[in-house]
């Protein structure tokens, strides 16, 4: 079959996304309106926190995150080799050193005895993390009640990277209700579980640390009740700390509210589609994806692993049939930005190893059976 490109992640766009998003274009605000707080209510109540903030991506999101817990100059950010760069990133753009905890070999995610071991280390030479930013990789929640506990005991705080989770359990509670961190970021982006285009939130159950992911969002400029001097009149504004412009559009916020309508119905169709994977690929010499019983994933990717000496040829094998394979992550360490910060490669020995063998599956709303079958077809003949 089937000469069309097939993407490994896609937005799902129907009549209702158009039409929000047309409405909201023809209203009075086009940006800083009313659907901006519809939406970060709707997050907010769907995940079960208190609090949300939304902006104009999840590198923004988690660069507000940051500031908010007061990272900065000579502070110690921690996150997983195995994530986009931008999980990372947010650390040195607050002037702060960055440093990794390697990941489990099943779950790909950051391994709590991994990070126990290392704050031990860490507290001996007076270098323990401000922040510790835990990715959930592919959906699927990090073992979080370990990292909070690991938290309380050496005094850092938590931002969740939910960047691909939005729609996931871990335990009892739905993931960005922070009830074992500070802070979680969702991202937004056409590729993750729904879309505002570009866009992101944190979420929060602190009203101090709202306020101030709300100040860095918008110019560190506050409202009349937040004043730290004389109000002028009614025309003035004060700004009382250094912020950014990171808003989210009405447009976008239109979007989000129609999308969040969907986000049970897209995350239970990844679901379906992740489990005849599972079904069709079982026998084939590929590690798939593994599941932890105390989380439901919301299935983002599809990642599975093939021996290190044939990732290669797969991929390219995989491509040359228009199948849009991708490979998720190249270890963060060994960026050659990473490298001239003294990081080599080795550091982080199981990162390196999945990221070896790597390769993420398509998987979206709009995979048909018949699409699927041609992937694991050539999967299958790229594998002999
Ligand atoms: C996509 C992604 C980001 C960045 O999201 P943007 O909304 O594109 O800024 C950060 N972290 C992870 C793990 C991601 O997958």
């Amino acid at each position: 079959m089937s000469n069309h490109f097939i993407p490994y992640g896609r937005q799902l766009i129907e009549n209702d996304d158009i039409e929000a998003v047309v409405d909201a274009l023809s209203s009075d605000f086009l940006t800083q309106g009313p659907r901006i707080a519809e939406f970060e209510d709707m997050l907010a109540s769907y995940v079960g926190a208190k609090y949300s903030v939304a902006v104009n991506s999840a590198t923004s999101a988690l660069h507000i995150a940051c500031l908010a817990l007061g990272l900065g100059d000579g502070d110690y950010l921690w996150t997983s080799p195995n994530t986009f760069v931008a999980s990372a990133n947010v650390g040195r753009l607050c002037g702060a050193n960055v440093d990794f905890v390697d990941i489990d070999s099943k779950t790909y995610n950051m391994c709590p005895e991994k990070l126990e071991l290392k704050l031990i280390k860490a507290k001996e030479i007076g270098k323990l993390p401000k922040i510790v930013i835990p990715v959930h990789f592919a959906g699927q929640s990090c073992d979080m009640e370990q990292i909070y506990s690991l938290s309380k005991i050496y005094d850092f705080k938590i931002i969740e990277d939910a960047s691909h989770a939005v729609g996931a359990t871990y335990k009892d509670s739905n993931v960005g209700s922070c009830r074992f961190s500070d802070i979680t970021v969702f991202s937004f982006h056409p590729v993750k579980i729904i879309t505002t285009a570009e866009g992101g939130v944190a979420t929060t159950n602190s009203e101090e640390v709202f306020d101030r992911m709300s100040l860095f969002r918008s110019h560190g400029v506050t409202r009349e009740e937040k004043f730290l001097e004389e109000n002028h009149g009614p025309w003035y504004y004060q700004q009382i700390d250094l912020g950014l412009n990171y808003r989210m559009t009405d447009l976008q916020a239109a979007l989000g509210i129609s999308q969040m309508r969907k986000l049970d119905s897209l995350v239970l169709k990844r679901k379906e589609l992740a489990s005849k994977y599972n079904d069709l690929l079982k026998d084939l010499p590929v590690i798939l994806p593994f599941q932890e019983e105390f989380s439901k994933s919301s299935l983002h990717l599809y990642p599975i692993k093939v021996k290190a000496n044939k990732r290669k040829e797969v991929f390219e094998y995989l491509r040359s049939k228009n199948i849009g394979v991708n490979v998720h992550y190249i270890p963060v360490h060994t960026q050659p930005y990473y490298r001239k910060l003294g990081f080599e490669e080795g550091m982080f020995p199981e990162s390196e190893s999945y990221y070896a063998g790597a390769i993420s599956l398509p998987l979206h709303p709009q995979l048909t059976d018949e699409e699927m079958n041609f992937v694991v077809q050539c999967l299958k003949e790229s594998l002999r």
